[in-house]
């Protein structure tokens, strides 16, 4: 098992092994980087086949959490940990007690938070050995409806790069998976007259959005096969792949979805392919931006977490207007962006 070698590893400032023997705690966390702020990202819970396969995930995700954290103008760093384990056997008070030990340990340098298996549950258990930790019960709440807003935004930003206008009347949506940011996101995007077309893997999921918003229900492979204005991946990474994207037709992808992209060169086959992508990153900091409103000393401000949430509309013009004058693909835009960010400052 080696970290410096690896092709994830990108000079993190600090990767930490923890563990615990009472409670079986093994757990990494990578801080990436402290350059604009303490590291922030979430801790992820997951059944990892072997060490090497979690360290290259804390690795990576770490990364994107300094790159999504800049962009979107946060005075936080990127970090992310990982609990190894199976999520329906491991989960104890005592295990998210020792990990909260751990983070008190790193003194601030890095804030955890939830994310996949971990529930704002298990967060205030960690919180009860330290105040290392974000997105907590009864502060900022819920931030899947801040990430919905940034979503629609997106779209509209899209829309007024690619057509001129953000007309959302009569837009054809195709959204991918309905669960709690996209259930926002289509809310906002019936009341301004889109037409849906949505498929999720939950009977119930559906039923909701097609009851309140006249959705029509398409099955699961089918989403990618649509006549529509715009695609909206919000429930998997990696939908952008060589099998989907020559039967994608919308010329718009935005979405919530966390690493849409399977790979950088399919961010690069949508610009050949004259497909405008709002890179996932940027589109989808609505969450992240509402938590940072957690940390404010007067306390949580919901009217400015709303004015820098807007903020991703001018940012992804500023990312589309970029890649079309530099002729480059908008991720990697977004990445350079992001450089630029941590290299200069807010
Ligand atoms: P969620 O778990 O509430 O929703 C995901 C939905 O996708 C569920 O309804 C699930 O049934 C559905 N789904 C799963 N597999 C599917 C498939 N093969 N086809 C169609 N539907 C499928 O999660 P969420 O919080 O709404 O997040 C959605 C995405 O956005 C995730 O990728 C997440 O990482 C990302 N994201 C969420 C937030 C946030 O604030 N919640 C912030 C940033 C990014």
């Amino acid at each position: 098992m080696a970290v410096f070698n690896q092709v994830e590893f990108d000079n993190h400032e600090q990767v930490v092994f923890c563990s615990d023997e009472q409670s079986g705690l093994k757990a990494i966390i990578a801080v990436h980087s402290t350059a604009l702020g303490p590291a922030v990202g979430g801790c992820r819970l997951w059944n990892y086949a072997t060490d090497d396969e979690a360290i290259v995930d804390v690795l990576r995700l770490s990364k994107g959490m300094t790159y999504k954290n800049a962009v979107a103008r946060l005075p936080f760093g990127g970090g992310k940990s990982v609990i190894i384990g199976d999520a329906k056997s491991i989960k104890s008070e005592e295990l998210f007690r020792a990990f909260g030990r751990h983070l008190e340990r790193l003194g601030g340098s890095y804030y955890s938070a939830e994310d996949v298996n971990i529930t704002t549950g298990d967060v205030m258990m960690m919180h009860k050995e330290t105040n290392y930790v974000l997105g907590l019960e009864g502060k900022s709440g819920n931030p899947s409806p801040y990430t919905a807003l940034g979503t629609f935004l997106g779209i509209k930003a899209a829309l007024q790069h690619k057509r001129g206008n953000q007309d959302i009347k009569g837009l054809k949506v195709a959204v991918q998976g309905l669960g709690a940011v996209a259930y926002g996101l289509c809310k906002h995007l019936h009341e301004a007259g889109a037409e849906l077309f949505v498929t999720d893997i939950n009977q119930a999921s559906i039923d909701r959005v097609v009851t309140e918003f006249g959705a029509t229900a398409v099955g699961i492979d089918e989403i990618y096969d649509l006549d529509v204005d715009v695609y909206a991946p919000c429930a998997l990474g990696a939908t952008l792949n060589d099998n989907t994207i020559p039967r994608i037709k919308a010329k718009i992808i935005a979405g919530c979805a966390n690493n849409q992209l399977a790979a950088s060169r399919h961010g690069d086959i949508l610009r050949d392919n004259n497909v405008l992508y709002a890179p996932d990153y940027v589109i989808n900091a609505g969450g992240i931006i509402n938590v940072y409103y957690e940390t404010n000393p007067e306390g949580y401000n919901e009217a400015k977490s709303i004015k820098h949430v807007e903020g991703i509309y001018d940012t992804l013009l500023e990312i589309f207007k970029r890649a079309d004058e530099e002729n480059k693909s908008t991720h990697h835009i977004a990445d350079e962006l992001a450089r630029e960010i941590i290299a200069n400052g807010l």
